[in-house]
């Protein structure tokens, strides 16, 4: 049976990817490695639209998060952060873990920040010194207006915009510079669709300021070893090498699709199946929906557990259910990274068929036919 990943990290890797990364392995100390971490360093800048430095680390996502925290605060100082979902939750718990006094923004899981609740927990709190934001809260599929809100930030000159853009880097727009944003940090299996293994953070130089004086311990992700590092177009210890070479493989497809293009097919892929969903008569969770996932709610008559089970045995498709308090309520399918059109027919079909295996009452075709006709008026 073909096995069909439709969860938003890992993604699916590219066979021209893979087929990099199968070559003899190269070493880190020498030319041939400089070159190619060159090479890549600058186009991830590209996909981050930044002319600031992007670091590059051997860890999973979360290691870049708790990154940027160790780097930029000194215990005891005052941050903002929201939470509205299971990503958001994870700034707040990295920055007590360091000492930080972090102010909770609580959003209905689902729901997305305003930049009103930001500026009004910036009045109460003055002395805050970031705003921590996740672009695409992955556990809701809910998308923030990153933009809006960084522009509310930047009105006091002391705070920095923090923003966990693991799946919202390569395929939601994402303007660093232009935004005014300070820190950005990704994973390598969401958008970039390389294996797990890397994460990477984008420095602007305000936030190098705080990153200079901070006063939190740090060693392996101790940011100014890894600019000094890049400095010689390398990295302070040894990285995961393999995945650098398939990285360099990957961010060749973006450059070649171009980042405005790829956001547009993202958009593409998720206009129709959400209005496949529609169709279905099912739900979104999100009422800001991401375009890199969809939470799509599972109606209560459903027993959420038959109904995945039924996608992953029947048809060998692998989707996320709802984590914490979303388990069993919804399932997230993704169209984050290697993905086009006709995935998402297939993935929209299997679904159909397994609601008519549940019991779920529809009219069959009404989501396939749904996501043609939103191909077909926004041909690229
Ligand atoms: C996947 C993800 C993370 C965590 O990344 P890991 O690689 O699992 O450590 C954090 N934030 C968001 C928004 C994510 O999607």
């Amino acid at each position: 049976m073909k096995k069909r990943l439709f969860t938003p990290g890992p993604t699916p890797v590219p066979e021209s990817v893979m087929l990099r990364m199968a070559e003899p392995i190269i070493h880190h100390r020498h030319p041939e490695f400089s070159e190619l971490f060159t090479r890549v360093c600058e186009n991830l800048q590209y996909v981050f639209q930044t002319a600031h430095e992007v670091l590059t680390l051997t860890s999973s996502g979360t290691g870049a998060m708790e990154a940027v925290v160790c780097n930029v605060h000194s215990p005891g100082e005052t941050a903002v952060y929201v939470n509205g979902g299971k990503f958001g939750e994870r700034w707040g718990e990295i920055l007590r873990a360091y000492g930080v006094n972090a102010v909770e923004v609580r959003v209905e899981w689902g729901d997305s920040v305003l930049p009103g609740q930001i500026q009004s927990a910036l009045e109460q709190h003055p002395n805050a010194r970031a705003v921590y934001l996740t672009h695409s809260e992955t556990s809701t599929g809910a998308a923030t207006d990153v933009k809006e809100i960084a522009k509310v930030v930047r009105e006091r000159k002391d705070v920095l915009t923090i923003v966990d853009g693991i799946t919202a880097v390569g395929a939601l727009e994402l303007r660093m510079d232009e935004w005014g944003i300070d820190c950005v940090v990704t994973g390598s299996q969401k958008g970039l669709m390389i294996p797990p293994g890397l994460a990477f953070v984008a420095v602007s130089p305000r936030a190098w300021e705080s990153i200079n004086s901070s006063r939190c311990p740090r060693y392996y992700f101790d940011l100014r070893a890894a600019r000094k590092a890049l400095g010689s177009n390398d990295t302070p210890w040894t990285p995961a090498i393999s995945l650098l070479t398939g990285l360099d493989a990957a961010l060749a497809m973006i450059c070649r699709e171009g980042i405005e293009q790829v956001w547009a097919r993202h958009a593409r892929l998720a206009t129709a199946l959400r209005s496949a969903t529609k169709a279905l008569g099912l739900q979104i969770l999100a009422k800001e929906p991401s375009n890199a996932l969809t939470a799509i709610r599972i109606p209560e008559s459903i027993d959420s557990k038959k109904f995945s089970t039924f996608l992953k045995k029947t048809y060998g498709i692998t989707a996320a259910g709802g984590q914490g308090a979303l388990a069993g309520k919804i399932i997230r399918i993704s169209h984050l990274g290697y993905y086009d059109e006709l995935d998402m027919i297939a993935v929209i079909s299997a679904i159909e068929m397994a609601l008519t295996g549940c019991g779920f009452a529809f009219e069959r075709g009404a989501g396939i036919r749904a996501a043609q006709e939103s191909f077909l008026r926004h041909s690229p």
